[in-house]
């Protein structure tokens, strides 16, 4: 099982502490890496690297503000080389597109795009000056491929990660960096909880999706782990939806 292992590679996720990026992070540790747990809440990211120590792990928190480029930059500074790098943090509001703010739009982009631009700069200049080759997996949405209504910004920011993980795949092929980008479909977690409460909601999903349950962190985390390790070192420049086919299929009230 040597193409899923990640002995000896150490691995830093942002947006770490909850939700789709810790689930991703424990399944990283899991599987062999040093695993560093980044984002805001400390003491949510020290009951999470516990845990992992518990199991006989080596990981480790990170405060880090996405949003900030000096906390980015400090925090940069104090890691070890990195050979995996996963962009899991993100923030949505969802609101017609004429009634965001300026500053909504701002906030939106600073921390779900240019953040992630500003670390993974200076995390692949580290990779690439290394010479060791590297891993950076984004996560998207299902709005970084097709639209739904009240995302406007947040598809910017999500369909601004799918076009430069393209073109990071390009540039960055020649130094055996991959750069690929899962696409979750509808994930429960603390970002939309409030969304998911009603009855209707759910109904149209399980009629829109081939596999009619509802997302979980852990459906997400393997893929991760494939596109951190040996085995994904053929498949670059990619958007993968990890969404019970939702992009792909639907269901019609029909028997023939
Ligand atoms: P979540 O449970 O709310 O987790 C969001 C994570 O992002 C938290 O760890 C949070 O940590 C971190 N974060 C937010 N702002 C940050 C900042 N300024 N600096 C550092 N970290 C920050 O949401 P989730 O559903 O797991 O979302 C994770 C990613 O998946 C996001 O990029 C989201 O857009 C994407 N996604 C989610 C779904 C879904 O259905 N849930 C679908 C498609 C894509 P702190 O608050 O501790 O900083």
């Amino acid at each position: 099982m040597d193409e899923f292992s990640l002995t000896g590679k150490t691995a830093l996720v942002v947006g770490a502490s909850r939700g789709i990026g810790l689930a991703i992070a424990q399944s990283l540790s899991r599987a062999g890496a040093d695993t560093i747990l980044a984002a805001r809440s400390i003491d949510a990211l020290r009951k999470a690297t516990d845990a992992l120590r518990a199991e006989g792990s080596s990981a480790r928190e990170c405060v880090l503000d996405i949003s900030s480029s000096e906390s980015i930059r400090t925090a940069v500074s104090l890691l070890p080389d990195i050979d995996v790098l996963i962009n899991a943090a993100g923030i949505n509001l969802r609101k017609r597109f004429q009634d965001y703010t300026r500053e909504e739009y701002d906030r939106l982009l600073q921390t779900n795009l240019h953040g992630i631009v500003e670390l993974t700069q200076v995390v692949g200049a580290r990779m690439i000056a290394r010479g060791k080759g590297g891993k950076v997996v984004m996560i998207g949405s299902l709005m970084s491929i097709l639209g739904l209504p009240f995302l406007s910004v947040y598809a910017i920011s999500k369909s601004g990660l799918a076009g430069l993980t393209r073109v990071l795949a390009a540039e960055w092929g020649r130094y055996n960096i991959q750069v690929n980008c899962i696409a979750p479909g509808f994930i429960l977690t603390d970002l939309n909880h409030d969304m998911w409460q009603t009855d209707e909601l759910h109904k149209w999903r399980t009629g829109a999706q081939a596999n009619p349950q509802m997302g979980t962190p852990a459906h997400i985390a393997p893929l991760a782990v494939l596109l951190s390790g040996r085995g994904s070192d053929y498949i670059t420049g990619q958007v993968i939806a990890v969404d019970g086919g939702y992009s792909t299929t639907a269901s019609w009230p029909f028997e023939p």
